[in-house]
Order: structure tokens, then sequence, then C-alpha cells
């Protein structure tokens, strides 16, 4: 650990210091030795350069020694302790000029968790900050920016920055990323005003620097490795940070302002929820959680709740990053290195820190304080482009003050119009403001996303993967979104709005037509009887389904309930979500899945570690089988809901037997639970799986015998059999449901299904594309069950066919070549 050396000239002033420095490191074992006065009791003021060697001595660990000083004789009384120090130990103790009482304290608290000889230094010279902050008052520059000093003795480089954008976020977090590589410090100035200098390792400094186009850098190194860190940022520099090689686009934050002017013409994504809409552009915003401030009695445990704020953030982020680069491209990711950055940024932390141990403020509102002046500082720069940066230093402290507050950071659309996002996260669109959301545009997703398939279950028109140019259109722009074809049309012309507002109309009129017809049974003309349900995934979407003329509910994912929480929802809690659908669901079926979390629904809170590959991970009933109390908390509440209800549990991502009876091991302890407390369940209740892993459906014949019924989950299905992952859109064409090899999977579980005397049905988005209506009623599929704007539509096309017709019709699909040639065969 490092320990202190205080140097004073009043015995009293240096005993003072060191109490109150003790008094804030609670039980740590720091050593805070005090040299102070000279003796003399006639003349006691003073200080003597002998004991101030006898307090070094004192103090001495190979960690190191921090020295703080008054004044005057102090310093140099201390400077001649050190020269007669041996050469081995005078390395290990450096002088530092922070203010005394301020420096000593936060040094202590560095110190005190175990931080380096350079970690408390800066943290004793940073202390004064807090105090302005606290007070109001201007600190000589934005904390984000903090002055460094250029050490004696380091080495030096200059060069010219050649990006077009200067060091704007991307460069900015990769130089530090690299800077953050070494030992040595570093730091950069400008050439031509040396007196500026700040911390290359801190991304706030060096964002907000601002270094623009051919503005020359002068790079200074001191440590061990200074030669090498300098190198390696000239190579950096010189290969202009990678960008040369792509075309230069702006970095995009999650939460942007528009950053271009709009642009014109028309766009086409993938089609993603049916329906046209015309209406003014509305890039998603979130509201700010509520903060208050108040002092707290424990600031180390103030400190590791930031700290675990912090970390869960990270993260979240970093499994994002890996989500958009391997659905786009490394290039786009990066942009999330500076989300990171900031994350990691010694800066902020360190000022937030301090703000905590030091004036015994709860970590959101020191975290608050932080964010908000850093914020500022990106906001004072002259560049528009490095301006826009306060978008994700705001964005990121408003993650983290979501995690730190428990508070959902909610979507806010000011008015009525089609929402912009680069994607959305499930929970995001599920709570959507539906009476303000018209349509959705995303620049990510695929059409079998999470957030594609709830646009859909709220019959809300949706085109996503629409690409990068789709954050450009300003707020307010006129558009119109066409979710069947994957057009979308920026400022149209009057003459394209007439044209879409009739065929807008047609929709809506034909959608009134079958609606009507939708609450009776579908039955096929050789009646054949077919459920037609809907998937959900909250009580709204239960009224949903039935204002559709759902027969049930095929799936409840169950999955929204615990998604953007700090802990998982506990058995009440589940228990009165389930039971409120089951009501509203009356005496029809609802299917429950069992949580299905991990791939790209991530719960930080359950930290699953970072996964290389999330959709082959811990995802699902693999999850829940190695987390029993998370999984039995959840099938006693299922238990519970189901008195005097038709409900039936369903495991996701079945791969093996064995999971199948480990699964109904833990549904039998949960009733047994039950039971002994008296609490009652209903007697039978159908058990079924998802067959969304081609090994299930494989070994459809072994698994039958064990459960009631099968479910398909083609989204799955379709991404495991084609190695095409659903949310990427540059796989997108390889993921059509449609194709033979997902098609013969389904006929295999069927088969193996009516061996064994069970049902099948389909839950994945197939089930509700009319093309495929035909085939998987012929394939000998039962129940149908999709988003719930889609159900009146298909149970019309089942009334259109009988059940012979559809099976000759399977029969040749299932036999044919490619996904293309099923679609040319139906249509
Ligand atoms: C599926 O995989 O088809 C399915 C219905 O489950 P989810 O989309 O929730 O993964
Ligand atoms: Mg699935």
């Amino acid at each position: 650990m490092v320990n202190l050396v205080l140097v004073s000239h009043s015995p009293s002033l240096a005993a003072g210091v060191a109490e109150l420095a003790r008094a804030m490191t609670q039980q740590s074992s720091i050593v805070i030795a005090t040299s102070a006065g000279t003796g003399d009791p006639s003349n006691p003021l003073g200080t003597n350069p002998e004991d101030i060697q006898r307090a070094i001595e004192a103090a001495y660990s190979d960690d190191g020694v921090l020295v703080l000083m008054d004044l005057g004789s102090a310093l140099i009384g201390a400077e001649m302790a050190l020269e007669s120090l041996p050469d081995d130990r005078r390395a290990k103790v450096r002088l530092c000029e922070a203010p005394m009482i301020e420096g000593a304290i936060a040094a202590a608290v560095q110190a005190s968790l175990g931080g380096t000889l350079d970690q408390v230094m800066h943290e004793a010279l940073g202390a004064l900050a807090a105090k302005a902050i606290h007070l109001g008052h201007e600190v000589s520059a934005p904390t984000s920016m903090s002055i460094v000093a250029p050490t004696i003795g380091a080495q030096l480089l200059e060069i010219k920055i050649e990006n077009r954008l200067g060091l704007h976020a991307r460069p900015a977090a990769l130089f530090v990323q690299t800077a953050a590589r070494f030992k040595s410090d570093i730091s950069i100035a400008r050439a031509s005003y040396e007196a500026k200098r700040v911390n290359a390792k801190s991304i706030n400094a060096v964002a907000s620097f601002g270094v623009r186009q051919n503005e020359v850098i002068r790079i200074s190194a001191d440590g061990s490795d200074a030669a090498e860190a300098l190198s390696a940022l000239k190579s950096l520099i010189e290969a202009k940070f990678g960008e040369d090689r792509e075309p230069i686009e702006p970095a995009r934050p999650i939460e942007s302002k528009p950053i271009a002017p709009a642009v014109a013409g028309e766009l086409i994504g993938i089609a993603a929820s049916p329906g046209i809409v015309i209406g003014p552009a509305a890039p998603i915003r979130f509201a700010e959680p509520k903060i208050d401030r108040h002092a707290i009695d424990d600031p180390s445990a103030e400190w590791k709740r930031l700290d675990a704020a912090l970390s869960a953030v990270r993260a979240a982020t970093q499994q994002l990053r890996l989500n958009v680069a391997r659905a786009a491209n490394d290039y786009e990711a990066a942009i999330f290195d500076a989300h990171l950055m900031f994350l990691d940024d010694p800066e902020l932390i360190e000022v937030a820190r301090t703000a905590i141990y030091t004036e015994r403020i709860n970590a959101e509102a020191a975290w608050r304080t932080v964010i908000d002046r850093s914020v500022t500082a990106f906001e004072a720069i002259d560049d528009p482009y490095l301006r826009a940066r306060a978008a994700d230093v705001a964005d990121i402290g408003r993650q983290v003050l979501s995690q730190l507050s428990g508070q959902v950071s909610r979507i806010v659309l000011p008015h009525a119009g089609i929402l912009i996002a680069v994607d959305l996260a499930p929970s995001d669109t599920a709570r959507l403001d539906r009476s303000k959301v018209l349509g959705i545009c995303t620049e990510r997703g695929g059409p079998t996303s999470h957030s594609a398939i709830l646009a859909r279950t709220l019959g809300i028109p949706a085109v996503v993967g629409l690409g990068a140019s789709i954050m450009n259109v300003a707020a307010g722009a006129s558009l119109i979104i066409d979710g069947q074809s994957g057009q979308v049309w920026i400022d149209p012309s009057a003459d394209l709005i007439a044209q879409y507002t009739t065929r807008m109309k047609d929709w809506q009129s034909a959608r009134e037509v079958t609606r009507q017809s939708s609450t009776s049974p579908a039955i096929t003309r050789d009646g054949q009887s077919i459920e037609v349900v809907a998937n959900i995934g909250s009580v709204t979407d239960a009224r949903v389904a039935i204002e559709n003329g759902a027969d049930g509910v095929g799936l409840l994912r169950t999955e929204f309930l615990f998604l953007d929480r700090s802990t998982a929802p506990t058995e009440d809690e589940q228990y009165a979500a389930y039971r409120s659908i089951a009501e509203v669901m009356g005496q029809r079926p609802v299917i429950v899945r069992t949580l299905d979390v991990g791939g790209d629904k991530p719960l930080p809170y359950l930290d699953l570690g970072r996964e290389e590959n999330p959709f082959l991970g811990q995802r699902a009933i693999r999850l829940c089988l190695n987390r029993p109390e998370l999984f039995k908390t959840q099938l006693r509440a299922i238990l519970r809901a189901s008195v005097g209800h038709n409900l039936k549990i369903m495991f996701p991502m079945i791969a093996e037997v064995s999971e199948v009876c480990r699964a109904r091991e833990l549904l039998n302890d949960s009733r047994a639970e039950l039971k002994v407390k008296n609490i009652p369940v209903a007697d039978l209740i159908e058990i079924g799986i998802m067959v969304e892993i081609p090994a299930a459906a494989l070994l459809a014949e072994a698994i039958a015998p064990k459960i009631d019924f099968f479910s398909i989950g083609t989204n799955d299905l379709t991404q495991y059999t084609l190695a095409a992952e659903r949310g990427n859109r540059n796989v997108a064409h390889l993921q059509d449901a449609l194709h033979p090899a997902v098609l013969r999977q389904i006929q295999t579980t069927v088969r193996a299904a009516q061996v064994a005397g069970k049902w099948v049905g389909v839950c994945g988005e197939l089930a509700g594309d009319p093309l495929a209506v035909p085939i998987l009623i012929g394939l000998g599929v039962r129940e149908l069950s999709m988003a719930s704007a889609s159900i009146p539509q298909a149970k019309q096309i089942i009334r259109e066919w009988t059940q012979s017709d559809a099976a000759a019709l399977a029969a040749k699909a299932v036999n044919l070549a490619s996904a293309e040639a099923v679609r040319q065969l139906v249509s």
C-alpha cells in the first residue's frame, strides 16, 4: 500500500490533517507519518530535514510514499530529505504539490483502495476539483480536461493529425486505448501551446481537447516503455486510425441529435411489420432518471454501488459491441469503444469517487454532477462534430444513473410520429406508448429480431435494417413507411403522399373487414380445426390478442418481466403478472414459456459473463438449469397462477432429452414446495418444449414421450439451421423459415408427435406468414401462434383451404431446394 508523509510547520496542523485523513480511510492500515515543527520550544514553528527523512523512513513502502507539504521550508526540507535517501528508496518517494489538507484526504482514500503511487498522486492533484464543483465555481479547467504537467526527461513526439474530423470520438477512443496499454505517463498538448496539456489516458480529456485536422500535437511519454508507447501512437496516427480504409461516416451515439441535414428520397430496408404510415419523424429520446442529492454515512458502500453500476453498464455495452460487430462490422462497432472509454475514464471516475468520499453525497448525485460537467465541456467546443459527443457522454451517464437508481430509462416521444432509432432493445419496444408511435424505422435489425416481432405484436408498421442514413433524418421531417415492401420515403412529394394516402386507407379498411370475422374459429373447408393463437409479452398484449380474435396464447414470452431491472422479479411479482394475463384470457389456453434470456437479451444482474457467441451460449433453459433457484421461483409463480385457468408450461431451447427430464424434475420440486405450504396448484398442466434447435427436431421421437406438445420456434430453428444470425441484416437473405431444410424438420417433428399421440404448434414468425399458413397446416401443424395483428388474415386463409390440398402443397414444398422456390410454389 502507498503510505503518506505530511510535512508542516505546525505539529498540531500536521496531526489534525493526519487525523482527518485517517478518519476517511476507516479500517485501512495506511501509514500517515508526520514531520512538523522545529522541536525548539522557543521557536516551535518550522521544519527539519532530518526529521522529514525519519518520517519518510517510517512510512516507507515498496509501493511508494507520497509526501505532502505545506509551504516554504517544508518544500526545501522535503527535497533535502529526498536527496539523502538511498537511490532505490528515492525512486519510490514522490513530492506532491497538491494542497495539503484536501490532497492528504484524497491521497489517503486512493491509497487505502489499493491505488498505485501514480493514482494516489493523481488523486491528490485533483483534490480541489470536487470542492470547486460543490461550491459551483469554475475549476481552472473543466474536470474532463484537467491540465497535467509535462515531465522533465519525458520522451516527446510531434505529429500532425490528418483525419478529416480530427481527434473525434472514434480516433480519440483508439488513441486512449493505445495509450492505456503502456505504463508510462502519457499526455498531449498542441505543439503551438504547451501550457495546456492533458492526460492521454482519459477519453474525456482527449476527445474534449478538440484537436482538428492538420493540427500538430506534442505527445509526451514518461516511463520505462515510453519509446514503445510513442511508436505505437505514431503508427496509429500515421495510419489515420484506420479511417482512410472506410468512408468517413459520423459516429452515431445511440441517442443522437440529428447531425446532418435531412436526406431526401427513398430508403429500402427490411419489411418487419405490415402497414402503411405517413407522419413526422420522431428520433428517440430517453427520459432522464429522477435523482436526489443526499448526505450518506458510508462512503465506501456508496462508492461500491457506483463501481458496481459502472461494471454492469460496461458489461452490457461490451455485449452490445459484440452483437453489432457480428451483425454489421467491427468498424461500426467501434463507436461503442468510445462509450466504454467514458465508462473507464479515470478522470470521470476519480472526480465522482472524490465527491462521494469528501462531500459524503450519494453515488447518483456525485455521478450526475460529473456527467453534467462533462456534457457542458463538450457542448462548449466550437467544432460541431465534437460538440455532438456530448450525447455520448449523456447517454452513458444516463445508463449508469438508471442502473444505480433502478429506474428504467423510458423512451419519450414529444409528439406522435414515426420512431427512428439505431435499434430498439426488446424491452424498449415493449414499453412504447402505442398512441404516439405511428411507425418504427431502425438502422439495424433483421426480420425476426425481437424488436421486429414486438412491432408486429403491437400492430405497428415497421421497417428495420435501413442502414446509417435513416439516422440523419431530422426530427419532424415528413416520412412514408411501407411495412409490407420495406420502403421508406423521406420528404415525399405531394403526389406520392396522395398515392400512399389511398393505399393506407385501403389497407386500414381491409384490415377492419378481416378483423370482424376473426373471433370465429378457423376451420378448413374439409373440417380441420386449427387453433390460431397469439404471441404476447404482457397483459396489454393479451388484450390486443383478444381484440384480434386470438383463440388463446401460444407463446407468452416471460423474459420481458425480467428485462430492464436491477434484480430478478420476485415470485409474487411474477405471480401477479401471470395471473393478470390469465385473467384476461379467461379459459382460453395460455402457453407460458419459461425464461428465455441470454442471446440478444442479456440480463446484467445475472452476471452471465462475456460470451463470444451469446446465441450459442448460456441461453434460456441452459441458464435456468444452471440457476435452479431462479428457475424454481418462476415455476412456482406459474403454478400458482394456473389455478382456475388453462395454463401450459413450455421450456425453450431444448437440445437434449436430459434437459427435459431435469426441467420436469425441478417443476415437480416446485409443485412439492407449494404443496407443503398448502398453496393450491392446478392438477393437470400440459408440459411442452420449443423445437428451435435442430437437435430437438432430429430427436423428436425420443423427446415426444416426455412431453404433451411441441411448439416449433422457427426464428431460432432457422438461424441455427442456416447458421444465419437472426438480427444480422447482412445475412437476412438466409433467414427465410420457408427454407425446405426448416420445413423438413417441422415434418420430422410432426411425424414423431403423431406416433406418440401429441400435438404440434408453430410459434415462430413463420406461423403468421400468409404464404406459410397452408404449408404448415399441410404438414400437420394444429396450432399457429403469431403476432396478434396477423391473426385475422391467418384465420381467413385457413378457411380458404382444405386439409388435403394443403397436405399436397406441403409434400411438394419439402422436396424443393430453396426458400425462394417454396415461395414461388405457394404464390
Ligand atoms: C423462436 O425462436 O421462433 C421463438 C418463437 O422464440 P424467440 O423468438 O422468443 O426466440
Ligand atoms: Mg426462440
